[in-house]
């Protein structure tokens, strides 16, 4: 059932200036992870997004769900967001990956590296409910929505944020979170290395007679990768789960064409009988799929974050959680630049955030292209390889071990709030 969010805060009626110390331009899930954190940490927040705050929660806006890796759950944890989320996350505990209809496929169980799960599968609207009732709910965080931001001045010792409505917003330092195609950013003149893929993602929720126990699945199939993603029991609806369904983008308006039964039948074909009978469950959902990687992510008294900073094949599930390690890596340097004493906005803060979060970012942009490129193909010498290669990780327990720890987002240096600790 869709929920009214909570009234977002305007400016008073006759204010044309509000000051702040940093204004976070997009309250998409990375930009209001970054506000509830900087707002908790005691600074003053503004954050704009041009969405009206009640219609993000509608089932009609964004059909997803995320598969929150165990280390973004610890951030949202640390923040004390998780509790207002958890009732409503299935864990996984297992992901099974196969080619095609081919025999091979790779078994990761989380028992092999612990009791904790892989992940968590959260409706994207849950997640947006609870940052948005933080958001509201805090002293120090000021929602500005719907409004957009017309442009931002960067010059000298500050920002100003100039909004539609003629509001300008200053602030020490300015967050570009304002997604894939960032306005922000391409003003800022910070140049991108994108390309698109000739594929869509379909989403849509499924009911089914069988319990998934929480497995989820990826076959790879020759237009690309089809994920089931395991999602809690619903009263009305039973067993539950979410496709990803990659599809090549030509052919999607066709499938979208299709009576909901002939949608089924073509998904049934491609789920497979493990569940028992599938049946579609609520609105179909297209997203085109593209890479996007910005060339910095920061600028004078400028910080690029989530989606405005890059953008990956949703192949591994792993885009919110990078922009989620983003949230923790910026908000641990700014934090510690306030207790130094420094300015939030110089360079030499910044440029720690920088170095902390590209290696991981590039890494992950580089290894989805890769895999899908791979996989998404019906070449058979390609098929035999990367079959081999399937049944060989799955026989080598350290690469088994590595992959799953990178799956769980807790590889490399981890920032205080990965860690499970307050910033
Ligand atoms: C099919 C699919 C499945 C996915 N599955 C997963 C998954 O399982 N796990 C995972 O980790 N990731 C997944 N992702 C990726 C994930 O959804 C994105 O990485 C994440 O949503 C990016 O969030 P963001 O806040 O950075 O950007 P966005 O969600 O794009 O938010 C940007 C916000 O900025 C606002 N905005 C833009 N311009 C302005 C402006 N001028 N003024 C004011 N506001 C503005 C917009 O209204 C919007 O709210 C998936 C992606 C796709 C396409």
């Amino acid at each position: 059932m869709a929920e009214r969010a909570t009234q977002a805060t305007r400016p008073p009626a006759g204010a044309a200036v509000i000051d702040s110390d940093i204004v976070v331009i997009g309250g998409g899930m990375v930009g209001s992870t970054l506000a509830s954190a900087l707002g908790g940490a005691g600074f003053e927040v503004c954050v704009i997004d041009r969405e009206d705050p009640a219609a993000v929660l509608e089932a009609g806006f964004d059909g997803r769900v995320s598969a929150i890796a165990w280390g973004s759950q610890r951030v949202l944890a640390a923040l004390d967001l998780w509790p207002g989320m958890a009732a409503d996350a299935e864990p996984i505990l297992d992901i099974r990956v196969s080619d095609g209809d081919s025999l091979m496929f790779l078994h990761f169980d989380h028992a092999d590296i612990g009791d904790r799960p892989f992940a968590y599968i959260v409706e994207n609207r849950v997640t947006r409910r609870a940052l948005n009732r933080r958001l509201t709910a805090s002293a120090s965080v000021r929602l500005i929505a719907p409004m957009t931001v017309v442009s931002l001045e960067r010059e000298g010792g500050g920002v100003e944020a100039m909004l539609a409505d003629g509001t300008k917003v200053r602030a020490a330092l300015a967050i570009a979170a304002d997604g894939r195609h960032s306005r922000v950013r391409r003003d800022a003149g910070i140049a991108t290395t994108e390309w698109s893929y000739p594929q869509t993602g379909i989403v849509c929720t499924v009911a089914h007679e069988r319990p998934h126990h929480g497995v989820a699945q990826e076959r790879f199939l020759a237009a690309g990768p089809f994920a089931i993603l395991p999602m809690t029991r619903d009263a009305a609806v039973g067993h539950r789960s979410s496709i990803v369904w990659t599809e090549r983008a030509g052919l999607v308006p066709a499938l979208f064409a299709l009576d909901d039964g002939e949608f089924t039948a073509q998904l049934a074909v491609r789920f497979g009988d493990h569940l028992g009978a599938v049946e579609v469950v609520g609105p179909r959902f297209s997203y085109p799929l593209a890479l996007m990687h910005a060339e910095r992510y920061i600028g004078h008294r400028l910080a690029l974050i989530g989606d405005a900073a890059h953008a990956i094949h949703p192949i591994a599930g792993q885009g919110l959680n990078l922009g989620l390690r983003d949230v923790a890596a910026l908000a641990e340097v700014l934090v510690d630049a306030r207790r130094l004493g420094l300015d939030i906005g110089h360079g030499s803060v910044l440029e720690r955030y920088q170095r902390w979060r590209r290696f991981d970012n590039v890494v992950l942009a580089a290894a989805t292209d890769g895999l899908n490129r791979l996989f998404s193909n019906d070449v058979l010498p390609i098929r035999i390889a990367r079959d081999l290669g399937l049944a060989a990780v799955n026989r080598i327990a350290p690469a088994k071990r590595f992959f799953m720890r990178h799956a769980m987002g807790v590889l490399g240096e981890l920032p205080r709030l990965v860690r499970g600790e307050p910033l």
